[in-house]
């Protein structure tokens, strides 16, 4: 019908899966690589939405697995990898996949942990390992559209060799201030905290309540709920704190 269009990334509906091609592999850290990806038809994403991979076997068996969008809206896609050793789809997407070669993926997915300029802050953002990946698209996001908006981000790893985009966000300024936490192994004269995220670091680096802010929390299950209950019993807003639950039981 005439006059009745809708933006293709505004639709909604399951996308079908495509065909993307492997544009570049980032070693982030020993087990993390960034994978860029050309993908013909897509649509366009905001900052915090993930897609699909399938990879399908040769007699047929298939496994799906998500993973965020590491980009900013008007940047290509990519995506952010940690290995689990024991795990079935992201050896794979870790170490065998190479420039050239094509996944199937779907995507973009979810309207919920996705921030726009327009949603404002200040913001609070709280990463566990890999949960990192969607709020450095917010990051991105938040630069590219030179938007003030003041950001607090609180990351916490095992060690400092796995911290990802280390070097991007130390470079970070202008209004955004970040908190480190490793929680396995320290290097003499490591300024951060040195233990798992819990009530007093989150009271020591969090907005106060009183100034409204909009919390991003991702990563392992375990980290999520333990930062998103701190946060709520610090008096932020259940509804202005989204979480994103990457699975698995430990967390950083
Ligand atoms: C919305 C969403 C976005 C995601 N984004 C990312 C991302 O940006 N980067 C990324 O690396 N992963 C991301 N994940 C996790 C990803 O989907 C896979 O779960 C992960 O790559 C493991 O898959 P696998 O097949 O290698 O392991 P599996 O074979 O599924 O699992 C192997 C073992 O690891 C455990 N496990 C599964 N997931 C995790 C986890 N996240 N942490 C710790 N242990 C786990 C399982 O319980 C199992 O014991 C995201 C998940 C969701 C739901």
């Amino acid at each position: 019908m005439e006059g009745t269009a809708v933006p293709r990334r505004l639709s909604s509906g399951p996308r079908p899966w495509e065909v993307a091609t492997v544009t570049a592999v980032t070693r982030e850290t020993p087990s993390v690589r960034t994978i860029g990806l050309a993908v013909p038809s897509w649509p366009g994403h905001r900052a915090g939405q993930h897609l699909d991979v399938r990879l399908t076997a040769e007699d047929g068996y298939s496994a799906e697995r998500s993973y965020s969008i590491a980009a900013a809206a008007d940047d290509p896609v990519a995506i952010t990898v940690e290995r689990l050793d024991d795990g079935e789809v992201s050896p794979y997407l870790t170490e065998d996949l190479r420039v050239g070669d094509q996944l199937e993926i779907r995507g973009p997915v979810g309207g919920y942990f996705v921030w726009e300029t327009a949603d404002g802050g200040p913001l609070l953002l709280a990463a566990g390992g890999s949960g990192i990946v969607p709020l450095r698209a917010i990051l991105r996001q938040r630069e590219h559209s030179g938007s003030d908006v003041p950001v607090r981000l609180l990351y916490s790893a095992r060690t400092l060799s796995e911290l990802i985009y280390r070097n991007e966000l130390d470079g970070q300024h202008d209004g955004v201030e970040i908190s480190y936490t490793l929680t396995r192994e320290q290097l003499a004269g490591w300024a951060g905290y040195a233990r798992r995220v819990d009530r007093a670091v989150l009271a020591e680096t969090a907005w106060p309540e009183g100034k409204h802010p909009l919390a991003f929390v991702c990563g392992p299950t375990s980290f999520v709920e333990t930062v998103a209950t701190g946060l709520v019993a610090l008096g932020y807003e259940p509804g202005r704190v989204k979480t994103e639950r990457f699975g698995g039981t430990g967390g950083p």
